[in-house]
């Protein structure tokens, strides 16, 4: 068991075997000089002299494996095993390859501080232990030595801590990329977009006390040098029914009870408001009491947004215009509409009431100005919503004319399930279901057909490929939101019923789709006569069809008749600017639903680690090559490394990366040639000639 890693990587160069991980990894400065538990993490252990045998027995099953890769069986109980025993040490990631799974730990771990982010910075990815700051930083070296475009799609469930970890790797670049004051400025514009967007597009809900209700795409710009330069954000699909209707316990946007809780005394005079949330309807319909969540305080978080609008080159004149239209929204909802109304209204609020009230001199029934009055407040806050985006786009705009690489953020929002699912859960899980669809064809799919491709000897590994329900959901003229834009636009009678009648009609015999008059017997009784069912990728979720029309036919843009269709085209986009790009993972996973610390629900993460398709891709990468590149850029950057191919091989590229690698010393077993790419089993092999490289 005696390892001297100098000898297995053929240079006396500091290394140390690593008995949990199993690899040879670089001991540079930061490992201990001799066995014993890393200094960093507690994570492993290091052998510099002879291994212990139960020694190392000791370390795997008091922390568990960093990469699942190397777990000795891939069943999902030794999956799960692991992932609990890690969890207990509050060692949130562990790595399959070079994606990362998280467990949100609900409680703040003293790992994202400046001291880890100079450990991470440079250091190859399997060097130290599980990070995101690993992959940030790989990424970025990535995007530098190959001049190409990456991006990093972080998904997992609402609540599992998607948009920690966009906050956390975006930190992480401000803070280690090269600096200047020019670059500082830029830099802390994109830091601080993240507040105001969070006010204004987060909130809370059942599952989520800081709960994205918008889909969120940032593109962090970098020039050659590295340094950021610049920022662009692509948002999705606004939850905009929020503003006038929250389930019960859920609460409107976080930017109205800063507003209302922390706007100073004369601010709220010059608009209007009460310092009493109760006192909006649109604040406290459900639930008065859901106002107060213990882990918000609005009023520090109003200070932050503040400042943030400074640093994002908000004057005093659109803060005010921002704040005065937030201040707008409340004001429409406490409108109310009965025959008397009209005396207590002031003078902007009667022309209000007549736009609500009368339609081409056809007075309203109150129950369609009521309806009137909610959709002008949705579009309000909508259009707001979009115009800050833009400013915020606009004060984020790189100046540098040189060409550019990015690495793209993405943080949606999480597949989620209610009791009550409306169209606003259709839409955000049909995206879910899209983001599934990409990883699939991006790694399991992918990954297999490209050995096929390059004729590397291969055993396919079975997965469930979401497509048809992909399919099912868009389908031109025959998807669900096809019919439902027909409906939306058929003359007559349409209704949420008339829809569903051609749902059944269309989908009858779908296997992924059943409603009450489809269903059998026992399924039956779980569905009420106004629900359709999808069998999703990560579960059942029934649907209410109440407000589907309305939602999609929105009453404002009649013109637009298509909302779900832009929706999809909007997803359709995004997949190709994704696909354009080198993809990173993040997986998320939601450890309790009760957002307690040290709780590890294992039921609910056995179903979460099922759906993302965790143990597929596992199997696929145990089973398959860590890295590959084509025969030319491999031999292009590691040819100094051997006389016969430096400075020119003037033979086919395969050829010299064949003699290459053979002066280099690969096994065998540790690479494939392909047919225009050659494949390396283990990270190690590659990141021994890349030391021996940078020498
Ligand atoms: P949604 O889809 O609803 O937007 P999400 O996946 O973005 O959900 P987050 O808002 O990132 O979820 O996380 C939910 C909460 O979990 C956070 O507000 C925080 O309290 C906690 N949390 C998440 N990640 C971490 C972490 N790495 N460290 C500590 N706490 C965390
Ligand atoms: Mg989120």
């Amino acid at each position: 068991m005696l390892l001297k890693c100098a000898a297995v990587l053929g240079s006396p160069s500091p290394f140390a075997q690593c008995v949990v991980f199993g690899w040879c990894l670089s001991s540079r400065e930061l490992w201990a000089a001799s066995q014993g538990p890393c200094v960093l993490c507690s994570d492993h252990y290091l052998l510099s002299g002879q291994l212990d045998m139960e020694g190392a027995l000791t370390a795997r099953d008091r922390v568990g494996i960093q990469d699942f890769v190397l777990l000795d069986e891939t069943t999902e109980a030794a999956f799960l095993t692991n992932l609990k025993k890690r969890f207990s040490k509050d060692l949130i990631y562990t790595y399959v390859g070079t994606l990362i799974v998280s467990v949100n730990p609900y409680k703040e771990l003293d790992i994202y501080n400046k001291k880890q982010m100079d450990t991470y910075m440079g250091v190859n990815f399997f060097e130290l232990p599980p990070h995101i700051y690993a992959l940030a930083d790989n990424a970025y070296h990535t995007m530098l030595t190959e001049f190409n475009n990456h991006f990093i799609l972080i998904s997992g469930e609402s609540g599992a801590g998607k948009t920690e970890a966009s906050k956390k790797i975006l930190q992480y670049y401000a803070v280690s990329c090269p600096s200047t004051t020019l670059l500082n400025t830029v830099r802390d514009k994109m830091l601080m977009s993240n507040p105001v967007l969070e006010a204004f597009g987060n909130a809370k809900t059942l599952k989520n006390d800081n709960s994205s209700r918008f889909g969120k795409y940032m593109d962090i710009q970098f020039n050659s040098e590295g340094d950021a330069v610049g920022g662009h954000i692509l948002n999705y699909l606004l939850e905009k029914s929020r503003v006038v209707h929250q389930n019960h316990g859920e609460r409107n946007f976080h930017i109205f009870y800063q507003l209302v809780e922390g706007g100073a005394d004369d601010l709220l005079r010059q608009l209007g408001l009460e310092r009493d949330v109760q006192h909006y309807n649109y604040l406290t319909q459900v639930c008065g009491e859901c106002a107060i969540v213990s882990s918000i305080n609005d009023r520090n978080d109003w200070k932050t947004v503040k400042n943030a609008l400074q640093v994002i080159n908000f004057d005093e004149i659109n803060t005010n215009h921002l704040f005065g239209i937030v201040a707008s929204v409340l004001h429409l909802g406490n409108i109310q509409f009965d025959s008397d109304s009209k005396g207590h209204l002031s003078m902007f609020e009667i022309q209000l009431w007549c736009c609500l009230t009368v339609k081409v001199l056809t007075p309203f029934t109150i129950d369609h100005a009521i309806y009137a009055r909610d959709a002008l407040a949705k579009a309000i806050y909508g259009q707001t919503f979009t115009w800050l985006v833009n400013r915020i786009n606009e004060s984020m705009e790189n100046k540098d004319p040189s060409r550019k690489t990015v690495i793209g953020l993405l943080d949606i929002y999480g597949f989620e399930v209610f009791y009550v699912n409306s169209f606003e859960q259709f839409c955000i899980n049909y995206c879910n279901e899209k983001l599934q669809q990409l990883f699939i064809q991006l790694t399991l799919k992918a990954e297999q057909d490209e050995y096929e491709a390059e004729n590397i000897e291969w055993e396919p590994v079975q997965f469930f490929n979401n497509k048809i329900i992909c399919d099912l959901v868009e389908e031109k003229h025959r998807g669900i939101i096809s019919i439902l834009d027909e409906e939306c636009l058929r003359p007559g009678d349409a209704t949420d019923l008339t829809f569903l009648e051609r749902l059944e009609d269309k989908m009858g015999n779908h296997p992924h789709f059943v409603t009450h008059k489809l269903a059998d017997k026992m399924t039956r009784k779980t569905l009420e006569r106004g629900d359709f069912r999808l069998l999703h990728y990560a579960g059942e979720v029934t649907y209410c069809v109440v407000g589907f029309l309305d939602k999609n036919n929105d009453l404002l843009y009649r013109n637009i008749k298509d909302v779900a269709t832009h929706f999809k085209s909007s997803l359709l986009k995004l997949t190709e600017i994704l696909m354009a790009k080198e993809a990173w993972y993040i997986r998320c996973l939601k450890s309790n639903e009760s957002k307690q610390p040290g709780q590890f629900d294992e039921a609910l993460i056995r179903h979460q680690v099922k759906y993302l398709g965790l143990m597929e891709h596992l199997r696929v990468r145990r089973a398959g090559f860590a890295y590959r590149r084509k025969f030319d850029v491999f031999l292009k950057r590691y040819k100094p490394l051997c006389p016969a191919t430096w400075p020119h091989w003037r033979g086919e590229p395969a050829d010299g990366v064949e003699v290459l690698v053979q002066h280099l010393g690969y096994l065998p077993h540790e690479y494939k040639m392909g047919r225009t790419k050659i494949f390396i089993r283990h990270p190690r092999t590659l990141y021994a000639t890349e030391d021996a490289y940078e020498k």
